[in-house]
């Protein structure tokens, strides 16, 4: 396929994304992002046993493995505004367990594209799960580079327009797709960092990486500063915080884990 054919498969594929329902969306090349700051520090960092992590025989902890054949990939970014904050409240009863309402309207834009693509235009998609050792790769780095926005010192995809509330998902295809940002974007310069003491656990509280030790200038949150191990403190306590929740249409309760967004929805990106 030509240069101008990909780059215009690569502009198909994002308007027809936003069709089935995301806000935003982009492409990127395997090959860039293989070379983009997590995948680069995580064989680096010590092994995380935070929650939502998984021992996976025969593989490390937080290394990506590639599937066979995938070239590039197709980021989809659906909004998760204030106002509905039950998109990400995770159910842990009945038919949903496991599941939010944020990850099912994905998983069906998902599946919509992936059918799309391999009936129109005969590319085979590897639909990826969340996490890393069941074959996930680093989403927040694959929305840079297709242009979605930037890392904050939040440690979260920033947006012009939405800001951090944003969830991801990640496609893989065998097709050669140019990559369609990243885009000059810096909305913590200047900024008064409302998000770093809006954290209860002080995750932002101390530099934990640095460019000497890991050889690389872009880290976490930007500058190294950020304690994933404080902020796994918060996910275990949200966790003993199950709540039952009613819906109108439901006839029984739902168990709800509700996790933290405090560094998120402080942020003032994208909120007006
Ligand atoms: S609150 Fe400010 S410093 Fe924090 S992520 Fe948002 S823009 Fe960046
Ligand atoms: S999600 Fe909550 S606990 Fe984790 S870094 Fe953000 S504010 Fe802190």
């Amino acid at each position: 396929m030509s240069d101008k054919n990909i780059n215009e498969l690569a502009r198909i594929i994002q308007n027809r994304a936003q069709q089935f329902g995301a806000d935003l969306s982009g492409t990127v090349s395997i090959e860039d992002l293989k070379h983009s700051p997590s995948h680069e520090i995580s064989g680096k960092m010590p092994v995380f046993n935070g929650v939502g992590t998984k021992d996976v025989e025969g593989r490390k902890r937080g290394i990506v493995k590639w599937p066979d054949g995938a070239r590039s990939a197709i980021v989809i970014a659906v909004e998760h505004s204030p106002e509905k904050p039950e998109m990400d409240w995770w159910v842990t009863t009945g038919a949903s367990t496991g599941n939010t309402a944020g990850n099912r309207l994905m998983i069906h834009i998902v599946s919509k594209l992936a059918a799309w693509l391999e009936k129109e235009h005969g590319i085979k998609c590897f639909k990826l799960p969340y996490h890393v050792e069941h074959g996930g790769i680093y989403m927040k780095d694959a929305a840079v580079l297709a242009g979605l926005g930037s890392i904050g010192k939040n440690n979260l995809l920033i947006s012009p327009r939405y800001g951090p509330r944003l969830r991801l998902r990640v496609i893989l295809t065998d097709a050669a797709l140019q990559t369609s940002g990243p885009i000059e974007f810096a909305p913590c310069e200047n900024c008064p960092m409302p998000c770093h003491p809006a954290c209860p656990q002080d995750a932002f509280a101390r530099q934990i990486y640095s460019a000497e030790k890991y050889g690389q200038e872009e880290l976490p949150a930007t500058n190294g500063i950020y304690d994933r191990l404080r902020c796994n403190q918060q996910m275990i306590i949200d966790e003993s915080n199950i709540r039952e929740v009613k819906n109108s249409n439901q006839e029984k309760p739902q168990k709800l884990i509700k996790y933290c967004r405090e560094c998120e929805l402080a942020c003032p990106v994208g909120s007006v």
